[in-house]
């Protein structure tokens, strides 16, 4: 077939959607998978867990092409990257930056260097990294470990740095927050809440919203609301830790590397980042999954964990006064889909029932787990 004869068709993906707002890039460089365009939808279960007057909204960053937000970015990166003649990327990585930059080299014709922490990365990462064919090294080490071993490597080598310090992965990811505006139909919400770890997306969504204000796309800028693991939370408390601990892997990061830009946005926005518990993390992680019938990995329910936890003290209620006209409005971002991480899922619940292959054994097994089968 001719390229000519090929039908019109726009591939999609965050530079043909919002290349405006992005610096230039030669159009034959450009790297995409379809990117962006992820669902907004309402989350009716938390929205009432919350408070009366407020609309939860949950944008499914987990249904990009990888099943994360990274490759926003990494859409981004990996097109400039190709522009400047690299062959080689490097990224470090808790998992999904991995995955991200595997697919995006696969596809660009890169090779793709992966460094990730030994034992601290979710199985379905890890797989998606490896069947793309990037190198992955396992360190014995945390991510920040990994990250300054990156960061080494791309001083002493002409390699590509894909981790969030690139700019060109702020821009890709900046184009969620122009989204968000988008989808609700030329608005900011009042509040974004994020689940934070090495700070890049909060930079890039902090970064979205103040540009479409300043091209007049919309009126305002939401409170941005981040939320760290409590045990890897230095932002919160103030100083690097040296050993973060928490179920969700990707945000297990002791030093984040754009700290002071979320601090920035945190200030400027008048909003604040706070931390949360793994068991708080693993019932928003539940409640989305079992009441929304939205999965995601344990890091991206610490958005939801977040807004919760502020609403058991009443922020948001003294924050909704009686002149408002209109439900706040509170989008809470879910940075990756929770097939990323079985293990994690499977703890949710509980495991199958087991019955020999026949009705009266199921029937009887369901009635023993105590099943309501005749209910309406
Ligand atoms: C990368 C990642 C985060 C943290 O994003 P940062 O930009 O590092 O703050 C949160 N959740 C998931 C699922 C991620 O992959």
């Amino acid at each position: 077939m001719l390229m000519s004869d090929r039908p019109p068709m726009r591939s999609g993906g965050i530079i043909s959607k919002y290349g405006d707002y992005l610096p230039e890039i030669d159009p034959a460089a450009a790297v995409t998978l379809g990117e962006g365009q992820t669902p907004l939808v309402e989350a009716r279960a938390v929205s009432e867990a919350v408070a009366a007057g407020v609309c939860v909204y949950l944008k499914c960053e987990g249904l990009n092409p990888t099943g994360s937000f990274k490759d926003r970015g990494m859409a981004f990166a990996v097109s400039r990257a190709r522009e400047a003649g690299y062959r080689v990327a490097m990224c470090a990585s808790t998992g999904n930056t991995a995955a991200s930059a595997a697919a995006y080299c696969a596809r660009a014709g890169m090779r793709c260097v992966v460094v990730i922490p030994e034992a601290a990365i979710a199985a379905g990462k890890l797989a998606q990294a490896v069947a793309h064919g990037a190198v992955v090294v396992a360190v014995r080490g945390n991510f920040d470990q990994a990250l300054a071993i990156v960061r080494d490597m791309v001083e002493r080598h002409r390699i590509a740095l894909l981790n969030s310090l690139n700019p060109d992965r702020i821009e890709g990811q900046k184009t969620a927050a122009f989204e968000v505006c988008d989808q609700l139909g030329g608005r900011a919400p009042d509040h974004l809440a994020i689940p934070v770890g090495n700070a890049g997306n909060i930079t890039a969504y902090w970064k979205g919203f103040r540009e479409y204000k300043e091209q007049g796309k919309v009126s305002s800028m939401p409170i941005m609301l981040g939320f760290q693991a409590a045990g890897a939370a230095p932002i919160v408390v103030g100083h690097p830790i040296e050993r973060p601990e928490t179920v969700a892997t990707a945000i297990r990061i002791g030093n984040p590397a754009s700290w002071a830009k979320a601090v920035a946005a945190r200030d400027e926005s008048g909003g604040l980042v706070e931390s949360v518990t793994d068991e708080e993390i693993l019932d928003a992680c539940r409640l989305l999954a079992a009441r929304e019938g939205v999965l995601v990995e344990p890091a991206s329910a610490a958005s939801v964990a977040g807004v919760l936890k502020l609403a058991r003290r009443g922020y948001f209620r003294e924050r909704s006064g009686a002149s408002r006209r209109q439900d706040a409005v509170i989008v809470c971002v879910l940075t990756g889909h929770g097939l990323k991480d079985p293990d994690a899922m499977m703890r949710l619940g509980s495991g199958p029932l087991v019955a020999e292959a026949d009705t009266a054994s199921v029937e009887a097994t369901l009635v023993a787990a105590g099943t309501p089968l005749d209910g309406r």
